[in-house]
């Protein structure tokens, strides 16, 4: 038995084996949930439908998260399909190069925007279309990083739209308790992915949040998956509008003497 058996699962953000969103996907399915996966451009179905079909997975619909009609036609072809939904996992983030580096306060307002359109609102879009199906209520879930919270350099229009998406959590968890619909924010530590190559300094961020995490280890999709897989299921049933970690407890250091640690290693 299965902790989600019987249980419908609807993706939105996996663009590769890498994505965070395909960790999720990987994790739901190995306890019983059936996955629909929901991708962005045309050209990017010839990587997903493999991967989605090495889990069973048998919907996959195109949408801009961006666009009404397009996500309308994501939760008809859902509901005709299973009559229901239980768990939406939104793993979806964009921001134009130059609002992901740069002098924070020279930022272009239209790239400010469609970050936290793309990033944070269309949480919004996507519960409001979920909430009909999720008749036996549900979990919702997104993934938020923390330069929300603290200053992480480059991150500049992401930073802002994650500070949006987390407090959309929260608001979207007011309204949605009644409907028995759990909202919640997994915060993972810093991974290799597509979205991640758009940061720069990434790679510098990568090395310093291994080496300065309490558990001197980065976080894998899998990581994320396993975690993302507790607020599907009812082990969370009564943890809503929350933002939990997973990033080897990265979030909670003030100070590391990286000099110290590193001569430790040698
Ligand atoms: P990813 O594999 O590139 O996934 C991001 C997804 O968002 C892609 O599938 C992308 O599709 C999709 N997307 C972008 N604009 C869209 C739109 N308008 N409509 C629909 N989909 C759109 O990167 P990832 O790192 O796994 O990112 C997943 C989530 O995790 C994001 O919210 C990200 O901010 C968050 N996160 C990542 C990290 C990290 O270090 N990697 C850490 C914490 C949180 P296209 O490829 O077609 O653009």
């Amino acid at each position: 038995m299965g902790l989600l058996d019987g249980k419908i699962a609807l993706i939105f953000g996996v663009a590769n084996k890498n994505s965070i969103g395909w960790g999720i996907a990987k994790a739901l399915h190995r306890e019983g949930a059936t996955i629909a996966l929901s991708y962005a451009i045309d050209k990017l179905e010839r990587r997903v439908k493999p991967l989605g079909e090495s889990i069973g997975c048998e919907l996959f619909v195109r949408a801009d998260v961006t666009n009404a009609d397009e996500m309308d036609a994501v939760f008809a072809a859902v509901e005709e399909r299973y009559g229901k939904l239980d768990v939406l996992a939104h793993s979806v983030a964009f921001a134009e190069r130059d609002a992901l580096g740069g002098r924070f306060v020279e930022m272009r307002r239209e790239a400010l925007l469609s970050a936290i359109d793309v990033s944070a609102v269309s949480l919004i879009e996507l519960t409001r279309r979920a909430e009909p199906l999720m008749k036996d209520g549900g979990s919702v879930m997104s993934l938020t990083y923390n330069a929300s919270r603290k200053v992480i350099p480059n991150y500049n229009a992401m930073a802002i739209a994650k500070a949006a998406l987390e407090a959309i959590t929260m608001y979207l968890a007011a309204d949605m308790g009644r409907s028995k619909i759990r909202v919640n924010a997994i915060s993972a530590g810093a991974i290799k992915t597509l979205s991640a190559g758009g940061i720069q300094g990434f790679r510098d961020l990568l090395k310093y949040a291994e080496v300065t995490s309490p558990m001197n280890e980065l976080v894998s999709q899998d990581d994320v998956g396993d975690l993302a897989l507790f607020l599907a299921s009812d082990l969370s049933r009564r943890i809503t509008g929350e933002v939990i970690y997973v990033d080897a407890g990265y979030n909670i250091m003030g100070y590391t003497d990286v000099e110290a640690l590193l001569g430790e290693r040698a």
